[in-house]
């Protein structure tokens, strides 16, 4: 019988394209969300289960009704820029959630967790590329909330046995190589999306946060890495667990930074349209540079990114922008456009078309 992964936030971005990678490898993801940054569309693979992490009762009905043989967690805050303004909102979700997950976890005789991490627990790069043993000095709350977490995991593998892998994500792009599943924030916030969502006319202009960093072009560097990618990572680590002990981080990127003009560039190229760009202040707690060294889950996991260009992350991501918002003719410059029957339906989004 097909291994049960129970997966928080598996309706979100990340969550959603693992779920799929899950069920591909042969095990039965289980996501357990509150739909707020979620959406329904994206729960394909398996059950959703309703819940939030705070609520302890639902999670132990939850653990026991689909006995998880692992949990991979997701269902977090990922605003860098709201992080600043708002950081009881995060250190709450993402470090008091992470708490009630795990004390769930050993309720239910759960011990094996994959974690959603992130590069901003790095915060200002001293060398590049990064490597997992770079000073962690988080600019950020979001970071620092991911750092805490991290610390949690290595106390909770040392007291309890609990075996983890936390995955220091650098910039998730991209979206299901077969259409099926994107990124769809509310508001968005992240670069691509809004790029592409100004090329597909539905925003004015993008606004670049800061031309004065110390990189060439003055715009901040970022190392992008394919969704997809990402998901594979995961369920890679999953079974790598599996004989383990101990807490362990791997860095996901795929050493390569683009500035976010060279991003604006390369949206220009793929879409074949116009996009506007005005600069503005730099946002407070973002890092110039930050670029990822993975040599760690190549070696370790065998970890082989496939989409490591940016414009196949972008094409991607534009194909996915199109089918949701059925935009007329925003495809059509794109290769291996998949059949209107697997859109997510816009009706179910909120969005008109
Ligand atoms: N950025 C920007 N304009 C935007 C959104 C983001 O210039 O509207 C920049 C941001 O300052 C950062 C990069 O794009 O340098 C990537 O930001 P994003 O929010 O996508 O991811 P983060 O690096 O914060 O995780």
């Amino acid at each position: 019988m097909a291994q049960t992964i129970l997966v928080t936030g598996g309706a979100g971005y990340i969550g959603s394209h693992v779920c799929k990678a899950l069920a591909k490898a042969g095990f039965r993801p289980v996501a357990y969300d509150n739909l707020i940054q979620g959406h329904r569309w994206a729960v394909r693979w398996g059950p959703l289960e309703l819940g939030e992490l705070s609520d302890g009762d639902r999670l132990d009905a939850v653990i026991a009704a689909h006995r998880p043989a692992a949990v991979m967690h997701f269902a977090a805050h990922i605003a860098a820029g709201e992080s600043v303004d708002d950081p009881g909102k995060y250190y709450d979700n993402n470090v008091s959630g992470l708490l009630s997950l795990l004390a769930a976890m050993r309720r239910g005789g759960v011990d094996r967790l994959v974690f959603s991490s992130t590069a901003a627990v790095y915060g200002t790069p001293r060398y590049a590329p990064i490597d997992e043993g770079h000073p962690q000095e988080p600019i950020n709350p979001y970071g620092a909330s991911k750092m805490m977490a991290e610390r949690v995991l290595a106390d909770f593998a040392h007291a309890h046995g609990i075996r983890t892998a936390a995955l220091r994500y650098f910039n998730a792009a991209g979206a299901d190589p077969d259409g099926e599943i994107g990124e769809a924030h509310d508001p968005e916030t992240h670069l691509i999306p809004i790029v592409l969502e100004t090329a597909a006319g539905l925003r004015p202009e993008v606004v670049v946060f800061g031309d004065r960093y110390a990189t060439a072009d003055g715009t901040c560097v970022r190392d992008y890495v394919h969704v997809a990618d990402l998901a594979d990572a995961h369920v890679r680590a999953l079974r790598w667990l599996a004989d383990r002990t101990g807490a362990h981080a791997f860095n996901l990127g795929n050493g390569e930074g683009f500035s976010v003009r060279q991003v604006i560039e390369a949206a220009r190229r793929v879409t074949s349209r116009p996009i506007r760009a005005r600069v503005e202040a730099a946002r407070e707690g973002d890092p110039a540079t930050l670029v990822a060294d993975a040599s760690h889950a190549r070696a370790v996991l065998g970890w082989r990114p496939r989409y490591h260009s940016l414009d196949t992350q972008l094409s991607h991501a534009w194909r996915w922008l199109a089918s949701r918002h059925a935009l007329n003719g925003a495809g059509t410059t794109l290769a291996n456009r998949r059949s209107s029957t697997e859109r997510a339906p816009a009706d179910a989004l909120g969005l008109t078309s």
